[in-house]
């Protein structure tokens, strides 16, 4: 292996333990950070996730409310449950695990969190403050990512980003901050003509696709940064990301594994989150 591994764990248990003191603070002048996590139906992946940001919350301080709703629930009944969460002074921040089932109309569900309790950034107003640079809550994951690039030095400014990916959730927002950020940015999605040859013009390749095995050692180029967001099944069950880890480690100058890359700061940027929303 030649490429420098990027340990998100690390980072992400470093930055919990500056945030644990932080909620210690506030909570010295009598506010105790809360986040609510609505999660609906009983999806396997989603309960693992809501686990682990409710982990994140119990090691750091925050207040933290499960709001476990059956399957069939009505839309009408989800929003119902968000307005009382709105006027909740004890809950500063509102999440909704995703995915909602077919029969819930999920943006309408996004848009009924009062956008000060944001905090997985998914609201119209938080995504057109990142569009714009204003400041507002910015998606955990693409927030997590930068974390990662700023914590291990990786240069931005005119440095060539290609992200793979263009969802609401992670690509577009974390190819805005890249822009922000003073790179490059190419975007690429399934409709990209020639997928391998736009990868190997990286500095910074960002692969948000959800596909294992997607980047492979000759789509990266010498020393790039490459940051795996994906994350995967392979055929014998494991947890692998969206690259050829072991080949594209041959070639790349740093990486994040999968697990342990991006997935822990995921958790811990909506900690951040929660407590910026208790701040303000
Ligand atoms: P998504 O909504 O399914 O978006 C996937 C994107 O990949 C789409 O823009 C799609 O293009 C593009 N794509 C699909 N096949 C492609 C191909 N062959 N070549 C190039 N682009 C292709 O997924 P998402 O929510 O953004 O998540 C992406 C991955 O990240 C998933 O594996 C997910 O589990 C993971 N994830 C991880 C974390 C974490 O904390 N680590 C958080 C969120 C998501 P089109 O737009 O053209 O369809």
């Amino acid at each position: 292996m030649n490429a420098r591994l990027i340990d998100g764990k690390k980072h992400a248990a470093s930055l919990r333990a500056q945030l644990a003191a932080q909620v210690d603070a506030l909570a010295a002048r009598g506010i105790h950070p809360g986040l609510a996590v609505i999660i609906v139906g009983d999806h396997p992946a989603s309960r693992a996730y809501v686990r682990n940001k409710l982990a994140a919350c119990a090691e750091t301080g925050v207040r933290s409310t499960k709001i476990e709703l059956a399957e069939q629930v009505t839309q009408r009944a989800l929003l119902d449950e968000i307005a009382a969460l709105n006027h909740n002074p004890a809950v500063h921040g509102i999440l909704v695990q995703l995915p909602l089932p077919a029969h819930i109309d999920a943006q309408a569900v996004l848009e009924a969190i009062a956008p000060s309790k944001d905090v997985d950034g998914f609201h119209a107003s938080s995504a057109g403050a990142l569009l714009q640079g204003r400041p507002g809550f910015v998606p955990c994951t693409p927030a997590g990512v930068m974390y990662l690039l700023a914590q291990e030095g990786i240069a931005l400014a005119g440095q060539h980003a290609v992200v793979l990916g263009r969802s609401n959730v992670v690509g577009k927002p974390l190819a805005l901050l890249l822009l922000q950020n003073d790179a490059t940015v190419t975007i690429c999605h399934s409709r990209t003509k020639d997928l391998a040859t736009e990868a190997r013009r990286a500095d910074i390749l960002i692969a948000a696709v959800g596909r294992a095995g997607l980047v492979r050692a000759e789509m990266v180029k010498p020393g790039a940064c490459v940051i795996d967001v994906g994350i995967n099944r392979n055929a014998a069950g494991q947890l692998v990301g969206d690259v050829d880890f072991d080949a594209v480690c041959q070639v790349a100058g740093s990486i994040t594994p999968v697990p342990g890359g991006v997935g822990p700061m995921t958790v811990a940027m909506l900690v951040a989150n929660t407590l910026r929303a208790a701040q303000a």
